[in-house]
């Protein structure tokens, strides 16, 4: 992915779209993981991960719901696309996902890079304001600003390590739930009036949530 350019701060804010700016991402272990090694745990397969905190070596199980909306998180920020996940496996060397559109293999690397920076985006509590042309993601606890556009995110992870980074996930997470599957479907839409359509829609709904 590549640097995404920072756009000039009075674009950014003229346009931000209402409503609440946490994404709201449900942690998988309250605290930050490094994840040693995810297995598939007895018959029924359900998602065994062994990680480390600060305090030490743990283990613990995932719903297949969550294990499965994580997979669909993964890929469809990989393919900026909406994804639905229908089954996993969990190998040695990855995860083999069916979705409704056709199988993928996500190497055990980067499903455990990604895990640890899904939990992370949890415990960071990011902040996501989404305008025309990008997301700005603000870390509170860290004070830094992040921009992810289609491209990527201009943060170390995405630039030096090529991972899917927590800013992203966050700007997924909170689009998924306004209702677009993907970066990509919500910038498609965030021309001329169509833009003015959104953002006076999403204002209503942003009322509407207050009770106004
Ligand atoms: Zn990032």
């Amino acid at each position: 992915m590549r640097h995404a350019a920072i756009a000039p701060r009075e674009e950014i804010t003229s346009l931000s779209v209402p409503g609440n700016l946490f994404p709201k991402i449900k942690a998988i272990v309250p605290k930050d993981i490094k994840i040693e090694k995810l297995e598939a745990m007895g018959s029924g397969k359900i998602p065994l991960l062994i990680y480390t905190t600060s305090k030490g070596r743990c283990s613990t199980l995932l719903s297949k719901a969550q294990f499965l909306a994580c997979l669909e998180c993964f890929l469809a920020i990989k393919q900026q696309k909406s994804c639905s996940a229908i089954s996993y496996e969990i190998r040695e060397t990855g995860v083999a996902v069916e979705t409704e559109t056709g199988k993928y293999f996500i190497a055990a690397s980067e499903i455990k890079a990604f895990l640890e920076r899904y939990n992370r985006a949890s415990l960071d509590k990011l902040e996501v304001e989404l305008t025309a042309i990008s997301a700005v993601v603000r870390n509170g606890i860290k004070g830094t600003v992040n921009e992810v556009n289609k491209l990527g995110c201009n943060c170390p992870d995405t630039i030096y390590r090529h991972t899917i980074c927590k800013h992203q996930i966050a700007v997924h997470v909170r689009l998924n739930r306004l209702g677009w599957g993907s970066m990509g479907a919500y910038l498609q839409e965030n021309q001329g009036a169509k833009w003015e359509e959104k953002l006076l829609r999403m204002a209503r709904e942003a009322k509407a949530d207050l009770g106004c």
